[in-house]
């Protein structure tokens, strides 16, 4: 069998849709939109295979009926099993949970279902040992995080923790190119940190040639991204000086504070 590739399918303005085929099956991350999909199968002659999905938002969803329809035969459709159990996503056949081992057979690849709650309350991630990658939608970005719509901090920044204890060489697939906005936030949160710095500069670069900044990885994230630093000394000061946190300094208050100041940005 041919070696799994990752393809990067760009949808709407700024989402990115995840393909992963061996040349001749394919499964589909989040497929907001299936046109993008449609026109890529039938160029390199993909056979669609499976559907995952990380949380019900429209952007990550929008195409499933329709690939469905265009499939001609079943396709497993994976998911949260919370949504799945309350209607909240109908279509999908496979509910998932965390920890669970998931196994795509055509494509001979193996997922382990992390729970990440935060940006949606039953949001999911797919992480793939034999590719080295997470595909995580909405909750890490690169150079940051989803906002939380459904979450508490509390449990955005265990679903991060979660993440960041994968190792370090993780490639991370989030869904939407927001990096070069997260990264001037970063800047302000962490002046100091001059890997933040250095990736500033060349996402600046890289977006100014149209080049993505998708995937990212895990290592880089952990030096560079706030949402991941939430015991830096640095952070907590800064946070102080321009008054974003009183009192207590601790994990959550510190995330907390990160993401308030984010959203108003
Ligand atoms: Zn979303
Ligand atoms: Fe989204």
């Amino acid at each position: 069998m041919k070696p799994l590739q990752i393809q990067q399918i760009p949808a709407f303005d700024d989402n990115y849709l995840w393909l992963i085929h061996n040349s001749q099956n394919a499964i589909i991350v989040d497929p907001g939109d299936a046109a993008p999909v449609q026109a890529y199968l039938h160029q390199h002659n993909l056979q669609l295979s499976g559907i995952l999905i990380t949380h019900h938002h429209p952007d990550h969803i929008g195409g499933v009926a329709e690939l469905l329809r265009s499939a001609g035969t079943p396709i497993p459709v994976y998911g949260p099993r919370a949504d799945q159990q309350s209607g909240r996503i109908p279509t999908i056949t496979h509910g998932c949970q965390d920890g669970e081992s998931i196994t795509i057979d055509a494509l001979a690849c193996r997922f382990t279902v992390l729970d990440v709650p935060g940006h949606t309350s039953t949001h999911i991630a797919y992480y793939s040992p034999d590719l080295s990658s997470l595909f995580c939608g909405d909750t890490l970005f690169a150079g940051g995080c989803g906002r939380l719509f459904e979450g508490t901090p509390a449990q955005m920044l265990a679903s991060l923790k979660k993440i960041a204890a994968l190792p370090a060489s993780t490639a991370i697939y989030c869904a939407h190119e927001y990096t070069l906005s997260n990264l001037r936030f970063a800047r302000a949160v962490e002046p100091d940190n001059a890997r933040l710095a250095e990736r500033f500069n060349r996402v600046t670069e890289q977006r100014g040639q149209g080049i993505s900044t998708v995937p990212s990885q895990l290592d880089l994230e952990l030096q560079t991204n706030p949402f991941l630093r939430s015991a830096s000394p640095d952070i907590i000061r800064t946070l102080q000086l321009n008054n974003k946190l009183s009192g207590n300094a601790d994990e959550v208050s510190v995330f907390a504070a990160v993401r308030e100041w984010k959203n108003n940005f």
